[in-house]
């Protein structure tokens, strides 16, 4: 059996460039263990580092260090207590954070939430899946939660030829978890929930659109009603908009559970809704548009910004002079730039001159790591109408 990956001069300068994956593309000689972890080595021969193995995956190798240290439960207790350690240097205002996001915290392929003193993993390739025995012992050792659940149903890992599945690897976790975010509380929901449960990218971006809240407001793509709380803990009113049945009365628990009830829950399409304000010559102090993924691929990247564009701009046209737009997307493939400029035609079209208060990104305990593009997707501009 030959546990060592021989990769081209290509895939060896991107890891010596900071960037942990190589492609299958990439690889001139494959190891012939099962998936776990390889040595690698570039086209003389020459050793630079162990990487995670995913026989099946185009992401062929995710580099894990640049020695020859063995991946054990001590690899994976220093990877997370570094991780921790991080976290607790942000003085985060809530009990509910990412502890890993896997490649921007040298955990390639691994994402572990925690809500409350609960925590949801996601064992994204075939490599990593490898070492779950020892990254379960190892996050119990290092952070002793009551429970930990494995949310492994994302797609990615059918490319890892892996199961999807969603099960308890250690303690107990229940359907739902009451969490802190600030000055408002929310039930996050672990076993079906969108992700590992909640949206916990947008924690700090939720926390400063509440600062603005004020008056009249709108929370279009509300999920369970996140942005809600924060507006409904000022304003005077709060819309929560959704398409889906099942994360309004979700929203309605959280918004009982917080004792607001400035808030009303409307079941639509938002691009319907904001155009039906519009006609109706309704008019807004703070409106917050945070869609899914319009651009899931590259491909989609005209079709996305034109509704992003749309959305932006019905947006803008119900604001009151001085009320402000917390317009997000958390689409990869749509850049910053993209996502500026299609502010500015979206504004030109709105015919509505519009001042740029703040750029927002993603929450700090999902790290952007600068040579690694990919761990960077969450974009925001809070803008005011004038
Ligand atoms: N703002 C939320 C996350 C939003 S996720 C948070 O911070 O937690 C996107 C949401 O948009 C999902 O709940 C989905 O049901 C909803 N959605 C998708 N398409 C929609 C549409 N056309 N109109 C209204 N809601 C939509």
């Amino acid at each position: 059996m030959n546990d060592i990956a021989t990769v081209s001069r290509r895939g060896a300068k991107r890891w010596y460039s900071g960037h942990p994956w190589i492609y299958r593309s990439d690889v001139l000689t494959a190891p012939s263990v099962p998936a776990g972890a390889v040595h690698v080595e570039d086209e003389r021969g020459e050793f630079i580092g162990t990487a995670l193995w995913s026989p099946t995956s185009q992401i062929s190798l995710r580099m894990l260090s640049d020695d020859d240290q063995p991946i054990d439960d001590v690899f994976w207790r220093e990877r997370i207590t570094q991780a921790v350690e991080y976290r607790k240097s942000l003085n985060i205002d809530g009990n509910a954070y990412r502890v890993l996001h896997g490649e921007a915290d040298w955990t390639p392929s691994l994402v572990v939430d925690k809500y409350d003193n609960y925590l949801v993993a996601q064992f994204l390739s075939a490599g990593l899946e490898a070492y779950r025995e020892e990254i379960v012992g190892a996050l119990v050792g290092v952070m002793n939660p009551a429970g930990i659940l494995a949310r492994n149903d994302p797609a990615v890992r059918v490319h890892e030829s892996l199961p999807q599945a969603t099960e308890i690897l250690h303690g107990e976790v229940p359907e739902e978890i009451e969490v802190r975010e600030g000055r408002v509380r929310y039930l996050a929901a672990p076993w079906h929930g969108q992700k590992t449960g909640a949206f916990l990218d947008q924690r700090e971006n939720r926390a400063r659109v509440g600062t603005f809240a004020r008056g009249r407001t709108i929370d279009c793509f509300s999920y369970h009603g996140s942005f809600t709380m924060h507006l409904a803990a000022s304003a005077a009113e709060v819309t929560a908009i959704d398409s889906s049945g099942d994360a309004l009365a979700r929203a309605r628990v959280n918004a009982q559970l917080n004792g607001f009830e400035n808030v009303q829950f409307v079941e639509a399409n938002a691009f319907d809704y904001l155009r039906d304000q519009e006609e109706k010559g309704e008019e807004y102090d703070v409106v917050v548009v945070d869609p899914p993924a319009f651009a899931k691929r590259r491909d989609a990247v005209t079709k996305a910004l034109r509704g992003y564009k749309e959305i932006n701009l019905r947006a803008m046209r119900l604001l009151k002079p001085g009320g402000h737009l917390c317009s997000f997307s958390c689409s990869f493939h749509v850049s910053t730039a993209l996502f500026r400029e299609m502010l500015e035609e979206a504004a030109a079209d709105a015919g509505r001159p519009m001042r740029w208060i703040e750029a927002r990104g993603q929450a700090l305990d999902h790290p952007e790591i600068v040579q690694i593009p990919e761990s960077i997707y969450l974009k925001g501009a809070i803008l005011q109408a004038m």
